[in-house]
């Protein structure tokens, strides 16, 4: 692979240049940039408008696509969970959730992940490494053609969420290589605009993040009020603690321009952070930094053999009246694709939908 250039991971500018070495005109690179990113077809081949000696010529120093879909499961809601396979083998996991007004694709910024938050399953996979620009793109590509058919469109538009498998935060460079790949108007024209990413608070990046123009709107998953349970909770809170991360988010939301949006996320633990003195305790922090900022909570999504509950629905709405009751503004987001294991904190690589697969029947 060293030497084969993966087209999906450059930009139109790039990839006009990468054409031109090859002592081709550039408005061929362009052709391919559209053939790509517009038409979304997957291999040269594919790109019958190219002479065939083009095509041989790219086969030999360039790829199309490296992502391979491993399997694909259909949740009786009708989300649809993409197990893929990298060139090296490492899972990726993508998720496309249908909805009424516009559909949600939900990437991977890694394959694994490093940050062991004791909720997640994904914590269990480690880090197997941060995925490129390119492959970030493939799977929006990939769950595009397989919900609307090859280079078709939905009217309804998608959004994207950063929310998969990984911490975007720390594959930061490629995800917004990617961003600004998918953003070109001649290719999937997804605006950052229509993306969300979500950080377990990498306050770096977050305080980069406020400096950049053209952004993606920004979550921050909090799951606890106080340093001591947040720190069990998301080991990731001893080297960045809530003062901190707080201390960026204000100035991230003082940096914020119409239209765009900035969130909490509080994952719900049955009898572990979702009391209402724990409610109060977040409302507090979060009025003492003066952050506006609503929060989404997250019914805790099953993840044998992990040993929580989700809070019973009774015990979210309390919650969140009491948060409410503090100013803050709260919602509780309803779980998709549970069943496939493909809702949030489930993505684990699993092979089938059956909850008694272990992990390390995986690999
Ligand atoms: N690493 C990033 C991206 C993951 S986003 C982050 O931590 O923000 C996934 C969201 O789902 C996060 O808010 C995370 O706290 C939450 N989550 C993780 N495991 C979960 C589970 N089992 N049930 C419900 N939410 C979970």
């Amino acid at each position: 692979m060293s030497q084969v250039v993966h087209l999906p991971g450059l930009s139109q500018p790039e990839l006009v240049s990468f054409i031109e070495e090859l002592g081709e005109p550039g408005f061929r690179g362009r052709q391919i940039f559209a053939a790509l990113h517009y038409r979304r077809l997957r291999s040269f081949d594919d790109m019958t408008d190219l002479a065939k000696d083009l095509r041989a010529k790219l086969d030999e120093c360039a790829t199309a696509s490296t992502l391979t879909v491993e399997s694909r499961y259909i949740s009786e809601d009708e989300t649809r969970r993409y197990l893929m396979k990298t060139h090296d083998n490492l899972p990726v996991e993508t998720v496309f959730i249908p909805e009424e007004r516009r559909d949600t694709i939900c990437f991977s910024s890694q394959s694994g992940c490093p940050l062991q938050c004791s909720f997640c399953l994904t914590a269990q996979l480690g880090l197997l490494r941060s995925l490129t620009p390119g492959e970030i793109v493939e799977q929006i590509i990939i769950a595009q053609n397989d919900a609307y058919g090859v280079g078709l469109k939905s009217a309804r538009g998608t959004n994207l969420v950063g929310m998969g498998a990984g911490e975007p935060f720390l594959a930061f460079d490629s995800l917004l290589k990617a961003l600004r790949i998918m953003a070109d108007p001649k290719g999937l024209h997804i605006v950052p605009n229509r993306v969300t990413v979500s950080t377990a608070g990498v306050v770096p990046r977050i305080r980069e993040l406020a400096t950049i123009a053209d952004r993606p709107h920004l979550a921050v998953s909090l799951a606890a009020p106080t340093d001591e349970l947040r720190s069990l909770l998301m080991p990731i809170n001893q080297k960045w603690p809530l003062e901190e991360l707080l201390s960026a988010c204000k100035d991230f939301e003082q940096s914020l321009k119409r239209g765009e949006r900035f969130t909490f996320e509080y994952v719900m633990l049955d009898g572990v952070n979702d009391s209402d003195q724990q409610a109060r305790q977040l409302g507090n922090l979060l009025n003492r930094h003066g952050l506006r900022a609503k929060v989404n909570l997250i019914p805790h999504n099953g993840a044998e053999p992990l040993p929580y509950r989700p809070s019973p629905a009774e015990r979210i709405e309390e919650f969140r009246r009491v948060l409410e009751s503090k100013g803050v503004h709260t919602f509780v987001r309803r779980p998709r694709g549970r069943d496939i294991f493909a809702a949030c904190g489930q993505l684990a690589a699993r092979r089938g939908t059956n909850p008694i697969l272990s992990v390390s029947q995986l690999a």
